[in-house]
């Protein structure tokens, strides 16, 4: 929802739920106390609530596991200055650069999901991203010469990584590395692992619509995920999916746009054309082990369309989606039949 008109209502909306639910408790009937932190970070609306022991307990583990996001986003910001992609970007064509391994790592499996999805999903189309600018102040339909130039730059045949060094060199100058597809997965990986290794053993991380449901709630259920109407101006869920230490992933074309003459443009970009991709999918949830599988594979699935997508989750070991098409038909993957439930009947599982 990050369209310039909408931008401040948003935040007003983010400021206010903060507010008034920045820290709040309540005891369980297993008397397990339920703690929950609301936080604007890694440019979107970060929730975590986590039953625990102790009302301090519950809020420490969570004040760590935001702390582990913040550091992941000091690292993996194209913005802010002196981040690892920041100095990989400044250095392309220059020389390379040390980084964390907790950038190699996020690197490496950017790298490899390049080649499973044939580039669909690639982490160094950070010149078309810079282009269209989508959220930014500069956004813009920019023109065809402009897109045909930035597409030059998006090889990763230029990016060199070393594991055993950790470094990281963009041979090209005019590529740029972008881990928005894929960084914020990672970081609700992470911020899970912080969770339980903090004794916390059942809640929820949502991170702008990436989440991870750990265990199960304290009457021994599963958590059950909404999924959003993807239509604008919508606010209902359309569906939902029940799991238990399961990731539940969403990319859709209604969350950062503009409007141009009449036409909307979004942040999915699909690198073969350079433009936001439109084959009629708005939107696709990935349900995985990894969140960062989810975060990756939500995107290519939506940039490859419904049946490329679909072929791609079925060959996912563990991982299965929900996709949805701009004429309410909703198509699931064979695994996940049983977990979905649809709550809007304008919306229809159709395979
Ligand atoms: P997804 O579908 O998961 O990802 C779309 C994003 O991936 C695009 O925005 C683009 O960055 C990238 N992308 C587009 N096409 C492709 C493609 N073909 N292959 C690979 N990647 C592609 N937003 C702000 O407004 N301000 C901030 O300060 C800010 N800081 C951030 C810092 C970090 C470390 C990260 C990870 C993200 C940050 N964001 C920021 C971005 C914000 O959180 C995005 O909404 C998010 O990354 C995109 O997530 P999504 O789930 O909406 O879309
Ligand atoms: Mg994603």
């Amino acid at each position: 929802m990050i369209n310039n008109k909408k931008s401040n209502i948003l935040l007003l909306f983010l400021i206010i739920s903060i507010t008034l639910a920045g820290c709040t408790s309540n005891k369980s009937s297993k008397e397990l106390t339920l703690v929950k932190q609301e936080q604007l970070i890694l440019g979107t609306f970060g929730s975590i609530s986590a039953y625990s022991n102790s009302e301090k307990e519950g809020n420490e583990a969570i004040s760590k596991a935001y702390d582990r996001i913040k550091e992941i986003e000091n690292l993996m910001s194209t913005s802010i200055e002196g981040s690892d992609v920041y100095n990989m970007n400044k250095k392309a064509g220059v020389e390379s650069i040390a980084v964390n391994p907790s950038t190699m790592e996020v690197l490496l499996e950017g790298l490899e999901y390049s080649s499973i999805t044939k580039e669909a999903f690639n982490i160094g189309l950070g010149s078309l991203i810079e282009l269209w600018g989508i959220g930014k102040d500069w956004q813009k339909v920019p023109t065809s010469e402009e897109i045909a130039d930035a597409k030059k730059h998006i090889d990763l045949n230029k990016l060199e990584v070393s594991k055993e060094n950790n470094t990281a060199f963009i041979k090209d100058p005019k590529i740029l590395v972008d881990l928005g597809g894929i960084a914020k997965g990672y970081a609700v990986d992470e911020s899970i692992r912080i969770l339980k290794e903090n004794g916390i053993k059942s809640g929820v991380v949502n991170l702008g619509g990436d989440v991870y449901a750990l265990g199960t709630k304290t009457d021994g259920s599963k958590w059950r995920i909404g999924i959003n109407n993807p239509e604008i101006g919508s606010s209902n869920s359309i569906a939902r999916i029940s799991i238990s230490d399961k990731s539940v992933v969403t990319s859709g074309d209604y969350e950062r746009y503009f409007i141009e003459n009449g036409v909307r443009y979004h942040h999915i970009i699909d690198p073969k054309t350079g433009i936001p991709a439109n084959n009629g999918l708005v939107s696709v949830t990935i349900v995985s082990d990894k969140s960062i599988d989810g975060d990756v594979l939500s995107t290519a699935s939506f940039i490859l369309g419904l049946d490329e997508g679909l072929k791609l989750i079925e060959s996912r070991p563990g991982v299965e989606g929900l996709l949805i098409t701009k004429d309410r038909q909703v198509y699931v993957s064979s695994g996940l039949k049983d977990a979905v439930e649809i709550l809007d009947n304008n919306f229809k599982i159709v395979n």
